[in-house]
């Protein structure tokens, strides 16, 4: 049963052949039984409540495709009852007096929450190394990172634990991860998810998606996930529409992109040839490669982090110990206060952002990094029109290398920040892009270590973008692969 996709969840809690209370029951005791600690907080009781309101609209007829499918929030988004730490011990205990409106949204079609999950604190990280809650470990290999900041939603799908998750992705959180622990993810454009009561790390960047085992089920979160919303001042004003719509356009005619710049130095030659192959898989679905250029994708790294750091250090000034969560014991004053609430309420890294913020944004250095970030932000998002102009979609890797090991990079940022090189553009764009199982690495230790493909499609291009996966998936078995037990 753990293994079944949301649709075929979907058909047999209709047909009444499982009832919501049974399956969340089964995960509820697979998620104990693993040591992966993807999972932060588990209220059994809150669960199979919202199980037994499931199961009643089911039986009165007013089901949504999604009633009693189970599902469990990345701790960036705040849910009543299910404490949100955002994976910092700043909001250790801090319980949120409402819903994201994400979680909303899926409380709204029926969905059962099985729990909160792992992640970098405040979204910042690779690797998942900096929760402060400790690592998750990658299912198919317990000694590797699962990728970052949503480790716990991928490692989750990946382990068979839930069968959706959400994530969050400011420049790559969504994809990373689902590559490295070989699921199925999408960011979308920004501005489609409400980011209200998601915490916040850099506005302007911030954006929910899903992650699943298939695109379709991605295209059926999105559904529910996706929306306007006037509590969030960048949410886009659209019609509501089906992004499953387009699984069964035939790939005939496809353009796929290659960038150059994403098979240069740096990509692991593992990576690079279940790439090819995927890229090889899709012109015998009819696709045709076409070779363009992102010139600026190596700017991408320093752009993002000005960018991000930037409007961290301002998002996160208001944990001062008087609003929210933790305060420091022992203090003189005030401002002693603050200062020891928040030497002792942020790790290394949220503190390291911090700073960097601070100063690009300072009077002398606004100029010289803040406003010539945002500069080349808008050059980036230029590439990327220039280069839809000669195809549908771009396809790339997500990550340079397959999933490293836990510990390895932990205590050097630099190294972190490079391994966002192939998907930090498409967030400083805000254009859709997605990743999907295409293979594994090679040798003794990667050969068990999964391989993302990464899918960029222009902007509200989300309905092709799943189009693009779902037909890569029926004709390959990779997303059906999963880690031994
Ligand atoms: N790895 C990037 C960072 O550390 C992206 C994180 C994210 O998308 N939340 O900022």
């Amino acid at each position: 049963m753990h293994t079944k996709t949301i649709k075929e969840l979907s058909d047999l809690l209709q047909a009444k052949k499982i009832s919501a209370t049974e399956l969340s029951k089964l995960f509820l005791d697979r998620i104990k039984a693993s040591d992966l600690n993807a999972f932060l907080h588990v209220d059994e009781t809150l669960t199979l409540q919202q199980a037994a309101a499931a199961d009643q609209r089911i039986a009165a007829g007013d089901a949504t495709i999604l009633t009693g499918v189970p599902i469990a929030h990345k701790d960036i988004f705040v849910t009543r009852g299910w404490r949100s730490t955002a994976g910092s011990k700043m909001l250790e205990n801090y319980v949120s007096p409402f819903d994201a409106t994400v979680v909303e949204n899926f409380n709204q079609a029926g969905m059962v929450t099985l729990g909160k999950l792992n992640c970098d604190e405040f979204a910042m990280g690779s690797s998942n190394e900096n929760s402060y809650f400790g690592a998750v470990k990658n299912p198919w290999d317990k000694t590797a990172i699962p990728g970052g900041s949503s480790g716990g939603s991928a490692a989750a799908i990946a382990a068979r634990l839930t069968p959706a998750s959400t994530a969050t992705d400011t420049g790559g959180s969504i994809r990373q991860p689902a590559a490295l622990c070989g699921v199925t993810g999408i960011k979308p454009t920004y501005g489609r998810v409400s980011r209200f009561g998601m915490i916040a790390f850099a506005s302007s960047l911030d954006q929910g998606g899903p992650i699943a085992k298939t695109a379709e089920d991605c295209g059926l979160l999105l559904n529910a996930m996706a929306g306007f919303d006037e509590r969030d001042s960048t949410s886009i004003e659209r019609a509501k529409e089906d992004f499953t719509r387009d699984l069964n356009v035939p790939l005939q005619g496809l353009k796929i992109g290659i960038p150059r710049e994403y098979f240069g130095a740096g990509l692991s030659a593992d990576v690079e040839q279940a790439v090819r192959a995927a890229l090889a898989e899709y012109e015998k679905l009819g696709a045709t490669l076409v070779d363009i250029s992102l010139p600026k994708t190596e700017l991408s790294i320093p752009t993002y982090y000005v960018i991000a750091p930037a409007e961290a250090s301002s998002n996160l000034s208001r944990f001062d110990g008087v609003r929210y969560g933790f305060r420091a014991k022992d203090y003189t004053d005030l401002s002693d206060m603050y200062c020891k609430t928040r030497a002792q309420g942020f790790g290394d890294e949220v503190k390291r952002r911090i700073l960097v913020g601070a100063y690009v944004l300072s009077h002398g250095y606004y100029d010289a990094y803040y406003l010539q970030a945002q500069k080349i932000r808008r050059l980036i998002a230029q590439d990327f029109q220039e280069a839809f102009k000669k195809c549908d979609v771009i396809m790339g890797p997500v990550a340079p290398t397959v999933a490293w090991d836990l510990g390895d990079k932990a205590d050097d940022p630099i190294a972190n920040y490079l391994a966002d090189i192939f998907t930090l553009s498409t967030s400083l764009a805000g254009l859709p892009g997605m990743s999907i199982p295409c293979g594994f690495g090679q040798g003794e230790k990667n050969a068990k270590r999964p391989v993302g493909l990464q899918i960029i499609g222009n902007y509200f291009a989300e309905a092709k973008l799943l189009n693009v996966a779902h037909q890569y998936q029926q004709a390959t078995d990779w997303h059906l692969r999963q880690p031994a037990e």
